[in-house]
């Protein structure tokens, strides 16, 4: 396949089981899914049913138990650990429900960390940390702690942190799950706001229908396999209530 035409993400047949006692239980059953540039896609399905797993082999933090995980193009399943280090460093962003920021480390070092990792220099990666939390509306505290921060800036400056790398890809596991509804909206509009500016392909695991619906596309993830949903519009009655 022509690289620029390739997906951004492509799962072919992928499936996941785990050993429970002496039993397996396979959580994911053969899942296909084509994201393309620019795309994004809304993640739903009831807790448990497996989205979360899903994102982390994705992500490549995770291996499928068969099947294959094409990033750009390019298979992933045989790649060795180190390999799959680097690509998640560099074609990945994870934005998380829980924000996982350094506490020790102020909104400003937290986003420059992932690039200081990758081997920029202080001086750029300070620019451009400054870049992406100045379009989140967090200039005003660049010098804050996740402990002096709100739970709203918190999830701001860990999709900053997220998008240090430019990353092709962004996977977000419930990234406003946590968040009470008013703060849930104003990030949710930052996440989305930055995602289609820079043009990147995002894949969100959420269970707010509203936010599913301003999103390009919507899979559910039903016993095991990926159901793709028309408009949920018909069906909603009113604001940020959850499909299940
Ligand atoms: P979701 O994110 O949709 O709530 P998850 O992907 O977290 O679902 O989990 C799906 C199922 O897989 C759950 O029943 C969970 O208990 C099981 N599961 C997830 N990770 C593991 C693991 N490491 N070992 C055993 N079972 C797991
Ligand atoms: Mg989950």
């Amino acid at each position: 396949m022509n690289k620029q035409t390739a997906p951004v993400l492509e799962l072919k047949k992928v499936t996941r089981k785990f050993k429970q006692g002496s039993q397996m239980l396979e959580i994911l059953k053969g899942v296909d899914l084509v994201l393309r540039p620019g795309e994004i896609m809304a993640l739903v399905g009831p807790s448990g049913s497996g989205k979360s797993t899903l994102l982390q082999i994705a992500g490549l933090l995770d291996k499928p138990s068969g099947g294959e995980v094409l990033l750009d193009g390019q298979k992933c399943g045989k790649a060795g650990d180190a390999l799959r280090t680097v690509l998640r460093r560099d074609f990945v962003g994870f934005v998380y429900q829980y924000h996982n920021l350094l506490p020790d480390f102020n909104a400003l070092e937290n986003v420059m960390l992932p690039m200081l990792i990758a081997g920029a220099n202080a001086k750029a990666a300070a620019e451009r940390a400054e870049f992406l939390l100045s379009r989140l509306k967090m200039d005003k505290r660049l010098k804050h702690r996740p402990s002096e921060m709100s739970g709203g800036e918190q999830q701001r400056v860990a999709i900053a942190r997220a998008l240090a790398n430019q990353p092709k890809l962004l996977l977000a596991d419930e990234p406003t799950g946590n968040l009470d509804p008013k703060t849930s909206e104003t990030v949710f509009n930052a996440l989305l706001g930055i995602v289609r500016e820079t043009g990147l392909a995002a894949l969100i695991a959420t269970h707010n229908f509203e936010l599913a619906e301003r999103m390009d596309r919507r899979v559910s993830l039903e016993e095991g396999r990926l159901v793709e949903l028309g408009s949920l519009r018909s069906e909603a009655s009113g604001g940020g209530e959850s499909f299940y």
